[in-house]
């Protein structure tokens, strides 16, 4: 919440503004100077002085431009000052006096919502202000109308966000990749299923042009939409970071570069969401993952854990949500083919395990499911005998059903199960544990791979619909564990 006072002193001319504004809030003043003017009001020949409290808080955007000339105007007797009490305003203003689309505004509309006033906004934004529920809100184009609003000459449109809101929801997405459009891969497309059934964080493992991006980009398409809390949350991140808010029930892909700042991942600069929380509730997809830089990949695990981020910034904290599930690519040696059947690949062996070492342990170790995904042969491509592709809408439904079990069984899905609960809800028969048993020995999987295995075991008897783990469930999981077999 921040407090808007003006005052009109004795003195030369002057107009200051205190409360630390940074330079968008500054630039605010000469906007309110002209759009006053333009309106057709006289702007006071006083010193005003505008204070926005509380002063410790960092403030950016133009959303204190409405209330700062309502204040003045206030303040000059344009408007009782009464016409202000329980009422809330928001936006910028353009030089001519026009409410302008405003940025950032989601948050603040949220905050304002639970203050019970009635909030006055730029109608630009309505389609985000139609997300905030138990809101009243009021529209307006154009500082005049605002005014004479106060005065009672006109009411201001409200937004009845309640026939907005199922509109959004009830609208089918916009096309999103689907999996029908993939060719083969059919391990690639299973690991997939597996991954979006569990939420389990998946590495991709093959050559260029294998298909990696094509599969991580399906992932969203395969979970179950937002609800509408869920999707508020990632209005209000996408609107903290300077975004136009996305609406609707679509889940968020981010995949940034391996050129990105630890800043731009994390957040940071002014308390501004990174890409880790731009990705909440949906899919982070790191392409390239030994690229990226060491401290970037450290930093992505304090986040794997607790679902959130933590930025610091002069004396102040700020958290926020990152909960997302992580998807990532990279080739199997430096030169991307190796296992390649026309032996275009001569990295040495030693040169494969630096460039896999390059991944720290702990971080390979958050990742449930590796599989490796082979070239494809042209003919697969082009060929005239093409396999009936089964489509996302096929797969989700299975997704959606196995995940409603493992919430009926736990209340959580497979891949947040603590150790302690493995044992209790993933128990194997005898024959199951005679199996991960041999696999553990035989193919050198590591211990930190036991849990793993059998999380993602589990999902692969919830996606049979399965109270029991099976030996084929464990089997299968053993083999999505690609990486902790010894290279080469
Ligand atoms: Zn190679």
């Amino acid at each position: 919440m921040v407090r808007v006072e003006v005052h009109l002193g004795a003195g030369l001319p002057a107009f200051n503004l205190v409360g630390l504004p940074e330079a968008v809030v500054r630039e605010s003043k000469e906007r309110v100077r002209a759009a006053i003017l333009t309106a057709g009001y006289d702007f006071p020949q006083r010193r005003i002085t505008v204070n926005l409290s509380p002063a410790d808080l960092p403030k950016e955007g133009g959303r204190f431009d409405l209330p700062i000339a309502v204040g003045i105007l206030a303040a000059d007797h344009k408007i009782l000052p009464e016409a202000l009490k329980c009422r809330e305003f928001y936006g910028e203003l353009s030089l001519g006096g026009a409410l302008r689309e405003t940025r950032k505004l989601l948050p603040a509309l949220i905050a304002g919502a639970k203050s019970r006033s009635e909030m006055i906004l730029p109608a630009a934004n309505a389609l985000e202000a139609s997300l905030v529920s138990g809101a009243k809100l009021r529209l307006a184009n154009h500082l005049a109308e605002v005014v004479a609003a106060l005065k009672g000459k006109r009411s201001l449109d409200a937004l009845t966000s309640a026939a907005a809101h199922s509109q959004h929801f009830q609208s089918p997405c916009r096309s999103m990749p689907d999996l029908v459009d993939v060719r083969g891969q059919y391990a690639g497309k299973r690991a997939l299923e597996i991954a979006a059934a569990g939420e389990h964080g998946l590495l991709l493992i093959g050559p260029p042009g294998a298909g990696k991006t094509l599969l991580a980009q399906r992932l969203p398409g395969l979970l179950p939409s937002l609800t509408e809390p869920e999707a508020l949350e990632v209005a209000s991140l996408e609107s903290a970071a300077g975004r136009r808010p996305s609406i609707g029930g679509r889940r968020p892909f981010r995949s940034p570069p391996h050129t990105a700042s630890v800043a731009a991942l994390i957040g940071g600069g002014a308390l501004r969401p990174g890409e880790l929380s731009l990705a909440h509730l949906g899919v982070l997809f790191l392409d390239e993952l030994p690229e990226f830089p060491r401290n970037a990949l450290e930093a992505l695990r304090e986040p794997l854990e607790s679902g959130a981020v933590v930025i610091a910034r002069l004396k102040r904290t700020c958290e926020f949500p990152a909960r997302f599930q992580l998807v990532a690519a990279m080739n199997p040696c430096p030169c991307g083919y190796a296992g390649d059947s026309r032996g275009r690949c001569h990295c040495t062996a030693e040169q494969i395990v630096r460039y896999r070492n390059r991944i720290s342990g702990p971080l390979i170790d958050r990742i449930d499911i590796h599989v490796e995904l082979m070239a494809l042969p042209v003919e697969h491509l082009l060929g005239e005998a093409r396999e009936e592709a089964e489509s996302s809408a096929a797969v989700a439904r299975r997704v959606a059903a196995a995940r409603e079990l493992q919430l009926k069984r736990q209340g959580k899905l497979n891949a947040r199960l603590a150790p302690a609960e493995v044992a209790r809800r993933c128990a194997l028969a005898r024959e199951s544990r005679a199996l991960l048993g041999t696999a553990i020995a035989r193919l050198g999987l590591s211990a930190r791979a036991y849990h793993r295995v059998l999380k993602v075991a589990r999902t692969c008897a919830d996606l049979r619909g399965d109270a029991d783990i099976r030996t084929m469930d464990v089997a299968e999981a053993v083999k999505l564990r690609a990486l902790d077999r010894p290279a080469g």
